[in-house]
């Protein structure tokens, strides 16, 4: 075994402060780490889901339901957040992003039902977690 980059990283193991679903848009990756901060996660305490679409992808007809939604299970199974944080964004290519839609109104609404799909599926399978949605845009993160 060959060493190409030395770091150190913590062995002991930890709970989770949250565990967050987000896509890996990485336009969003500034967003993520600012809006995490600014809650008072630390940044070794969050579990990290990372995939298309982000919380639409444990919405209702979504091809990776199940598969994310283990993810999710498993890092409550794991390291027990209190907190799970599901977001959504503005033009997200998983759905083909914002000109799929016939306006803003549109889309937002679109993102506001898939949300509600999203914290239903996981508060049916993990009970007892709370859950938060948000959505981002290119100027912040929302409540929809
Ligand atoms: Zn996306």
């Amino acid at each position: 075994m060959e060493k190409i980059f030395p770091f150190v990283s913590p062995k002991e193991h930890y709970t989770a402060d949250v565990t967050v679903v987000w896509c890996f848009d990485a336009r969003f990756r500034p967003l993520f780490n600012a809006y995490l901060q600014s809650r008072g996660f630390a940044e070794n305490r969050i579990d990290e889901i990372k995939c298309a679409g982000g919380a639409r992808a444990l919405a209702v007809g979504s091809p990776d339901r199940d598969p994310i939604l283990e993810q999710v299970k498993k890092s409550v199974l794991l390291h027990n957040p209190q907190t799970v944080i599901l977001m959504d964004h503005i033009d997200c290519g998983y759905t083909g992003g914002s000109k799929a839609f016939e306006g803003r109104e549109h889309e937002i609404d679109d993102h506001r039902r898939t949300l509600q799909e999203s914290i239903k599926t996981v508060r049916e399978a993990i009970p007892g977690v709370t859950i938060e949605a948000i959505f981002a845009d290119f100027e912040g993160v929302h409540l929809l």
